[in-house]
């Protein structure tokens, strides 16, 4: 054998050994990945699947999939992350699951199935572009102090987050209120509702005619922590149920037909804007600098899974 076929086959063989050394070490990996067992609220059943299968369902059903890359694999950090700290606090869900899809005490959650019937021809680029965006930020997870953060998030702020102490009555020292001039391209931004006289009192469950209604707000945001129609006080999170309006940052107008209510934003207001991520990546902002924006003082770290 002359010295170049010699060289050849050394070469050849090298390449044979690393690549079984690839697989090998993929398929490791692969088994070793970490699976979860959710519950699907509407089927009542648990299915099992690896995690970072389960964060690009959630993705998918948590966020539009025509946002920007940046503000999906910022929305994939957040998920990640809620959904680890659920785990650890070993919260408790139907039928001994991990996790649910149920949005009252966990996230949504889409398989690809049900993504295709929702977008059609264009659901395989989108499913694509979620994926991209889950796998390129593989265990990526938010921190303060250490220890994973509850990840809130919600659609439209309206202009300002709200404090954590605000919705719930408890601060954390991440979930601050800041301002976002991000989210003005959606719809929820700015709307407004128009209620009969009539209808108020019936959907509030009042008999007498109102003669007053009063706003407390909270500051610096404006969101209202109580409202006083006569002389019942009645909580913000209870109106906004009653009346179904998308938010709890009001201002209350009144004539003599009923009450124009103007809501700002959409949801509960607290941590990451999803509309004010994806105007943020239009203007260039990063998922890292996206997240740093909406949680105070936290790290973004990789973790193994
Ligand atoms: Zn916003």
């Amino acid at each position: 054998m002359d010295k170049n076929r010699k060289l050849i086959l050394i070469f050849l063989i090298s390449l044979i050994i690393i690549t079984v050394i690839i697989i090998q070490h993929n398929q490791r990996e692969k088994s070793e990945d970490l699976h979860i067992k959710l519950y699907l609220s509407q089927q009542q059943q648990v299915i099992e699947l690896p995690f970072e299968e389960y964060i690009i369902g959630t993705v998918a059903a948590e966020m539009p999939a025509n946002f920007e890359l940046e503000a999906l694999k910022a929305q994939a950090v957040c998920a990640r992350t809620y959904a680890l700290r659920k785990i650890i606090e070993n919260h408790k869900y139907p039928l001994n699951a991990d996790l649910s899809d149920d949005i009252c005490s966990c996230q949504a959650y889409c398989s690809q199935e049900e993504f295709k019937k929702r977008h059609g021809d264009k659901q395989g680029k989108l499913w694509d572009k979620i994926s991209r965006a889950v796998n390129s930020t593989r265990g990526e997870v938010l921190l303060y102090d250490g220890k994973l953060i509850d990840a809130l998030y919600h659609s439209t702020c309206g202009g300002y987050t709200a404090d954590a102490e605000e919705v719930w009555g408890n601060p954390l020292p991440y979930l601050k209120a800041v301002k976002c001039n991000y989210c003005s391209q959606s719809r929820f931004y700015n709307s407004n509702q128009i209620i009969s006289w009539d209808d108020l009192r019936k959907q509030l469950n009042l008999k007498a005619r109102i003669y007053e209604i009063k706003i407390i707000p909270y500051r610096p945001a404006g969101r209202v922590r109580e409202i006083i129609i006569n002389d019942r006080h009645f909580s913000a999170a209870s109106v906004r149920h009653d009346l179904n309006l998308p938010s709890t940052w009001w201002q209350f107008k009144t004539n003599s037909n009923g009450v124009i209510i103007n809501s700002r934003g959409y949801g509960h207001g607290v941590g990451m804007c999803q509309y004010g991520a994806n105007g943020l990546a239009m203007n260039n902002k990063s998922y890292e600098q996206i997240l740093r924006i909406y949680y105070t003082g936290v790290s973004l770290e990789k973790i193994r899974l």
